[in-house]
């Protein structure tokens, strides 16, 4: 199997696998002759809905500003604190950031790199938080329940970051389903991947669901009135259609996504490399499989030169970014998001991977050994 080449993602394979059907989605929006805020959109919102076992879905214009439009929605704005994590990827602060908000960080469970509910419990008892936007990193569901107690004991508002998590489920239920208001991104190399930029927000209330429509609209209640200030951010319908036939096929990728992840975690058996652990009575969507190395560069070059491309999710934490000086965190703020942001690289894992790749992914990661050290 030397040779082989194991490409970290491949959406040409992944849009080969069921190009005549995207095709005439495409085709079916271009006879229609309309663009935007329609029937497919209005059908793909309520598939996504049902789908994930939320009552209502509102198609945005992407992930981030599902985060955005979802905190609007709730009230939170300018003055209020947010909490999130800070081993997200930038759009989640970035959402915050868009409603006006202040963004506070709060440490995660260094075991699964979830939000740790203990750490959040300290950050509302420093200062007077609106909301919380636990991140289900990876595609594994952040502890919910726990995150909702402490929630309502202080009156913050629960928006969960679902941009990695479609058809993750959390104690029996899909993640969207358990109530509260989910943002979803629909981003090409997510689990459900538009061709382009796409996002959701799904909910249970239906006041929710009625100001993010009139708020993903500028503002307009009915054509030309407008109730609230509002922006324009929208699922296009040639988006709409490309979701609605990728939905079909859903169930089945995020199975062959959690079949190659089985793999990985019972084949893989170097102690240098160390799996995160999934919480207890969840099951990922598998969006990612990071693993743990401690000379992190030095493995990444090995897996390269075996031919296997391994990418790092995310090196380094929001508080540490440049652009988030002004958060005034320091080096040391968030000990295990640090270490995580430092170990952390994440294997190729998607449905197309054929079961040769896997292997031989396998294979590399478990004849890894470490550099010699420095003499
Ligand atoms: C992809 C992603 C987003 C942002 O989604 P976009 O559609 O790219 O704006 C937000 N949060 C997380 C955790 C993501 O992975």
């Amino acid at each position: 199997m030397s040779g082989m080449k194991v490409a970290f993602g491949n959406l040409q394979r992944h849009v080969a696998q069921h190009r005549a059907e995207y095709d005439a989605a495409v085709a079916r929006v271009l006879e229609r002759g309309w663009f935007i805020l329609g029937s497919e959109g209005e059908a793909f919102e309520q598939e996504w809905a049902t789908a994930v076992g939320a009552r209502y879905g509102v198609g945005v214009g992407s992930g981030t500003d599902a985060i955005h439009l979802a905190l609007w929605a709730h009230g939170v704005g300018p003055g209020d604190v947010v909490v999130t994590v800070p081993n997200t990827c930038v759009p989640t602060a970035a959402g915050i950031e868009m409603a006006g908000a202040r963004v506070v960080l709060c440490d995660v469970d260094e075991t699964t790199a979830l939000m740790d509910p203990a750490a959040l419990a300290r950050v509302v008892a420093e200062v007077r938080v609106r909301a919380v936007v636990p991140v289900h990193l990876y595609g594994a569901p952040a502890p919910i329940d726990e995150i909702r107690n402490v929630c309502q004991s202080v009156g913050a508002v629960l928006i969960e970051d679902a941009a990695q998590a479609h058809f993750a489920e959390y104690h029996g239920k899909r993640i969207g389903g358990t109530g509260g208001t989910v943002c979803w991104s629909f981003y090409p190399s997510k689990n459900l991947g538009a061709f382009g930029d796409a996002g959701a927000v799904t909910t249970d209330d239906p006041e929710i669901a009625e100001q993010l429509r009139m708020l993903r609209n500028y503002g307009q209640e009915r054509r030309y009135y407008h109730k609230l200030r509002g922006t324009n951010s929208r699922l296009d319908e040639i988006q709409a259609a490309l979701l609605r036939a990728k939905l079909c096929y859903l169930n089945e990728w995020t199975f062959r996504r959690r079949s190659i992840a089985a793999r990985y975690r019972s084949e893989i058996r170097n102690p240098l490399v160390r799996v995160l652990g999934v919480p207890q009575n969840c099951d990922s969507s598998c969006h990612l499989f990071p693993v743990r190395v401690a000379q992190r560069d030095h493995f990444i070059q090995w897996m390269r030169s075996q031919g296997v491309e391994c990418l790092i999710h995310y090196p380094v934490p929001i508080h540490l970014q440049e652009a988030y000086r002004h958060l005034g965190y320091r080096l040391g703020d968030f000990p295990c998001a640090e270490r995580l942001c430092a170990e952390v690289v994440s294997l190729p894992l998607y449905p197309e991977l054929t079961d040769n790749e896997v292997e031989w992914v396998i294979d590399c990661v478990n004849r890894y050994v470490a550099s010699a050290p420095a003499p």
